[in-house]
């Protein structure tokens, strides 16, 4: 059965507005703009923290641009919410972790793998903070698995006895909104979802591409 998790997350967001004093939310993020549009969506619902945890990015420089465009968003929308750095460190931490999956395709099984590592850690480290909820961004991106996220969110939330955000982000437009909040704010948007593999990945489409409109505009030109 298809599990409707935007519902589920309004059923949650119902209840945490009958509550007196507002709920504190630790969420992981992977960057700016994949944020954007679930922090203004759910400022109004809880005292957030952002949990910037992302071992997956392979190259340092990639990481350490997305950390400072994560800070600098919230300073140009003036949200007050902290950004809480986990440990960086890809080896142990995610190539480690995905032996034998490398060559996988971009949202199989090295992802619910990848998924599992950041979510696992926000779901720890919001446990060990006395946050009321935890949750992650990543279900904003069309490129990723929504069940396998709110799967591993659902089991983590079990295994830390701290309660879940279930979340369909991309819907009601939230993914398009985010895009247009990265625009209006001329935010670094990066190309690729993280990892080398998916960098590979994203210059292979793009070659694809480039030869198919090679070949289309020789067709047209003959
Ligand atoms: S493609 Fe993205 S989600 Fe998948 S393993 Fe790489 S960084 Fe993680």
């Amino acid at each position: 059965m298809k599990i409707n998790y935007d519902l589920k997350m309004e059923e949650i967001l119902k209840e945490v507005t009958q509550s007196e004093k507002k709920k504190r939310l630790l969420i992981h993020s992977c960057c700016g703009p994949c944020s954007s549009s679930v922090l203004e969506y759910l400022k109004d619902y809880f005292k957030i923290d952002i949990y910037y945890y992302n071992p997956n990015i392979t190259f340092d420089y990639e990481y350490y641009a997305r950390k400072q465009e994560q800070k600098d968003m919230l300073k140009k929308l003036n949200y007050d919410m902290n950004v809480i750095e986990g440990i960086y460190n890809p080896k142990e931490d995610f190539f480690e972790k995905i032996k034998g999956l490398e060559n996988e395709k971009e949202g199989g099984k090295r992802c619910y793998s990848c998924y599992d590592i950041r979510i696992r850690e926000t779901a720890k480290k919001a446990k060990e903070e006395g946050y009321d909820f935890f949750s992650t961004v990543l279900s904003i991106s069309p490129m990723k698995n929504v069940n396998y996220i709110n799967e591993i969110g659902e089991k983590y939330s079990k295994e830390y006895d701290i309660p879940f955000l279930f979340a369909d982000f991309k819907k009601k437009n939230r993914y398009l909104r985010s895009v247009q909040i990265s625009k209006e704010l001329n935010m670094y948007r990066q190309e690729y979802c993280g990892c080398v593999f998916s960098k590979v990945e994203k210059e292979q489409r793009d070659r694809e591409k480039a030869e198919k409109e090679k070949q289309e505009g020789k067709i047209k030109n003959d």
